[in-house]
């Protein structure tokens, strides 16, 4: 008996929302988060987009579960590689993997690992300062740019290369990003879905806001927005009155007349890639074109013979994400997630391993989605532990302590927080994010990054 202790493995928002779901059952558990960065709110941190600061509020909710006494926060302690699975599970009574779906999918295509050729993990880790990516460097010198995909992170994509310099300027946005971004010389953006207007997965607030951005002449062949009647009576059904809405936005937006715009947002639809091209990097993507095949309500895109290319010096592939395996856990490498039943890993039928978020049910929903998805798993969690008898079931040992050398907490969060918040205050962002492990490290002492070599410096 006794209070159960439960580890999560991933800092994101699926991992702070089992915590709450777990703190609001009353069970009297405690909760050790595991991350592998020092930092917590995973994508919240670093996949949002710079300029949505209103989506990153629910850091707020965050905090106040981390303000529970009875949360732990582990951070810089990547499992498998610091702690393994098997020492954290002998330490707790259940534990839940939400460390998300952090792969981008990459395009299957000759030319795809070109330089100039990147996953919308690794672009939008870069412009937002996720150490992997700090260092990617893409060349923003190209008048065309392509991106793949048409979900609302390909949206994110277009908008950051479209949008003017100030809306960046005033974001999150880290210091590398923006200086390569200062100096753009994109113009036009190619947004390349495989199929048409109705299948495209933009939720209407983030379609509208890149259609409407300033200077921006959006090109749709009217082609595409010219339904058929069936078409036509598939939007008609209440259920699919956003769907009704994008098509209305597009279409408003391709019959506006905006000839004095310097930049262009090339909406193309039943397209899919099939070649890049370049030497050195990518020059120019090939394309060919698709019909769709079945019933309104579910069509594929099957290519034609008709081929055409389009120039470019940079290629972002926004279809879609996968999480990654962990040692001796199943894992559905199709669908990139750990299968499942409500949250409990298939093969485990007692409990005591658990997944939540994308990990669990792919790449799907909003932040707030992750909030119910969260639920269910605990509920899981609790049904299978209904009987209060924690460590008999899981087979919790309990008699080893273990300490990550180098681990954060939750204060060293605050403190690295603090440092980020000031320093944006001077140059009029929300934070200046610190973007390498390292100054991350030395500003979770309280030491402003870079502090430690300048006093080490010979003084001149
Ligand atoms: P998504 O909405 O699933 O979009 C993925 C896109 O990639 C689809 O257009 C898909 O086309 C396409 N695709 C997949 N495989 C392809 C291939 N082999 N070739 C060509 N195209 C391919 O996913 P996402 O944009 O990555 O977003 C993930 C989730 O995060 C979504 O639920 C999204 O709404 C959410 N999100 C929300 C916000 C926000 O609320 N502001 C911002 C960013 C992300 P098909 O439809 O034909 O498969």
């Amino acid at each position: 008996m006794g209070r159960p202790d439960i580890a999560i493995v991933g800092g994101g928002p699926s991992g702070f929302f089992v915590a709450e779901a777990l703190f609001k059952a009353g069970i009297g558990a405690t909760v050790t988060m595991f991350d592998r960065l020092p930092t917590p709110y995973g994508l919240v941190r670093s996949g949002v987009a710079p300029d949505h600061q209103h989506i990153k509020q629910v850091t707020k909710v965050f905090a106040a579960v981390a303000a529970n006494p009875d949360f732990r926060f582990v951070g810089n302690a990547e499992v498998g590689r610091d702690v393994t699975l098997e020492e954290i599970r002998r330490q707790f009574d259940a534990v839940v993997l939400s460390y998300g779906a952090s792969r981008g999918r990459p395009l299957q295509v000759p030319g795809a690992s070109l330089p100039q050729s990147y996953t919308a993990t690794e672009f939008v880790g870069w412009y937002n300062g996720h150490p992997d990516f700090a260092a990617l460097d893409p060349r923003l010198d190209t008048e065309a740019a392509i991106v793949v995909g048409h979900g609302n992170v390909a949206i994110d994509v277009a908008r950051m290369l479209l949008c003017d310099h100030a809306r960046r300027a005033k974001s999150d946005m880290a210091d590398h990003a923006l200086a390569a971004f200062r100096k753009s010389a994109i113009r036009r953006v190619h947004l390349v879905g495989r199929r048409g207007p109705l299948e495209a997965s933009f939720t209407t607030a983030e379609l509208r806001e890149l259609l409407s951005l300033p200077d921006v002449r959006v090109v749709i062949d009217p082609r595409h927005l010219d339904l058929t009647a069936d078409e036509r009576a598939f939007l008609d059904l209440p259920a699919n009155a956003a769907l009704q809405r994008n098509v209305a936005a597009m279409s408003d937006a391709a019959s506006r007349v905006q000839n004095s715009a310097t930049k262009e947002l090339h909406l193309h639809f039943l397209a899919s890639p099939v070649a890049l091209d370049g030497q050195d990097s990518v020059s120019a993507a090939q394309f060919c074109s698709n019909r769709l095949d079945g019933p309104v309500h579910d069509r594929r895109a099957v290519a034609l013979d008709e081929r055409f290319s389009l120039p470019t010096g940079l290629v972002i592939a926004s279809i879609g994400f996968s999480g990654s395996p962990l040692d001796g856990v199943p894992f559905d490498s199709g669908r990139g997630i750990i299968p499942n039943r409500a949250g409990r890993v298939e093969g485990t039928e007692c409990g005591a391993l658990y997944v939540a978020g994308w990990l669990k049910r792919g790449a799907t929903g909003i932040i707030g989605t992750n909030r119910a998805d969260a639920a269910e798993t605990v509920r899981t969690l609790l049904s299978d532990f209904s009987d209060g008898n924690w460590a008999a079931k899981s087979g919790k040992a309990g008699d080893e302590s273990f300490s990550i050398a180098g681990a954060t907490d939750f204060a060293a969060w605050r403190r690295i927080d603090e440092i980020e918040c000031l320093a944006g205050i001077q140059s009029g962002q929300p934070r200046r994010k610190l973007v390498s492990v390292a100054a991350l490290l030395e500003a979770a002492t309280g030491r402003q990054p870079g502090a430690a070599a300048a006093e080490a410096a010979p003084s001149r």
